[in-house]
C-alpha cells in the first residue's frame, strides 16, 4: 500500500526536518511512503528503504525557455523517484490532458514514476470525466510503463465529503480494466479526505493506497494513518 504525502504549499523547512525524523522511527512492514513537498525542500529529504522522495509536478519538456519549471532531470537529480501529474488543483489552472501526458512522457523517459490524478469536478457529474483523464494518458504512451493512477473526486478533496466504498470500487475496478485490456499492469490510489479514522473505507475498495493532502500537515495522525494502513 502506498502513503503518498502531497503537502501542496504548506509546511516549511522546520516543519519538514522534525515530521521526517518522526516518520523515521516508525517501522511498516506493507506500506511505501512517498513525501511529495514543494520542489525547494526536496534536499531536506534522505530516502531510505521505506521513504520514497516526490514531486508535486513536473516539466512538459527537458530543458529550454520554461520559465519557474523544474524538468524530470532536475527531480531525478534530488532523488526524486515518483511525480505527481494533473493534480486537480493544477487542471483547474488550465492544465490540459495533452500537457499532462507530455509531463508523464518527460517523467518516463528519466524513470520516474508518474502519480496521474483523475476524478470527476462534481458529485453527481458522472464518470465520463475520469476515463477521458485516463484515455487520453493510456492511449498515448508505452503499455510497459510503469504508471500510477489516483482517482481524486475533485468534490471530496479537502471537504470532508467522501464517497462510498461501492463507488469508489466502481471507479477503480473501470480504470483497472480499462488499463488491462489495453496491457497495462497499473495501480490506482484513491485520494480525497482520507484520514486515520476513515481510510478502511477506500481499502476495502480495492485502492492501492492513498494520496493525501490535509492529514499529511498533522504528524500525529498522519502516522497513525500510515500505522493502522501497515496493520491491515
Ligand atoms: C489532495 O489534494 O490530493 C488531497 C487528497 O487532499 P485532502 O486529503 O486534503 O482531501
Amino acid at each position: 500500500m502506498y502513503a503518498v504525502a502531497n503537502y501542496k504549499m504548506n509546511g516549511d523547512k522546520e516543519f519538514f526536518l522534525s515530521q521526517v525524523q518522526e516518520l523515521n522511527k516508525i517501522d511498516t512492514k506493507d506500506t511505501k511512503i512517498v513525501l511529495c513537498p514543494p520542489f525547494i525542500y526536496l534536499p531536506f529529504f534522505k530516502v531510505n528503504e521505506r521513504i520514497s522522495l516526490g514531486a508535486q509536478d513536473v516539466a512538459n519538456a527537458m530543458k529550454g525557455r520554461s520559465t519557474g519549471q523544474v524538468s524530470a532531470t532536475m527531480l531525478k537529480e534530488f532523488d526524486a523517484e515518483y511525480v505527481i501529474i494533473g493534480h486537480s488543483e493544477r487542471r483547474s489552472n488550465g492544465e490540459t490532458n495533452t500537457q499532462i501526458v507530455d509531463k508523464v512522457k518527460c517523467a518516463l523517459e528519466l524513470g520516474l514514476i508518474p502519480i496521474i490524478c483523475v476524478g470527476e469536478l462534481n458529485k453527481n457529474s458522472g464518470n465520463d470525466e475520469i476515463f477521458e483523464q485516463v484515455d487520453a494518458v493510456l492511449k498515448n504512451i508505452d503499455h510497459s510503463s510503469k504508471i500510477i493512477f489516483a482517482y481524486e473526486p475533485v468534490w471530496a478533496i479537502g471537504s470532508g465529503d467522501i464517497p462510498t466504498t461501492e463507488e469508489v470500487k466502481n471507479v477503480i475496478d473501470n480504470i483497472k480494466s480499462r488499463a488491462k485490456e489495453m496491457n497495462f499492469d497499473i495501480e490506482v490510489l484513491y485520494g480525497g479526505s482520507v484520514d486515520e479514522k476513515n481510510f478502511t473505507t477506500f481499502s476495502k475498495a480495492g485502492a492501492d493506497g492513498f494520496l493525501l493532502g490535509g492529514i499529511t500537515l498533522k504528524t500525529e495522525r498522519f502516522i497513525e494513518l500510515i500505522k493502522g494502513m501497515d496493520n491491515e
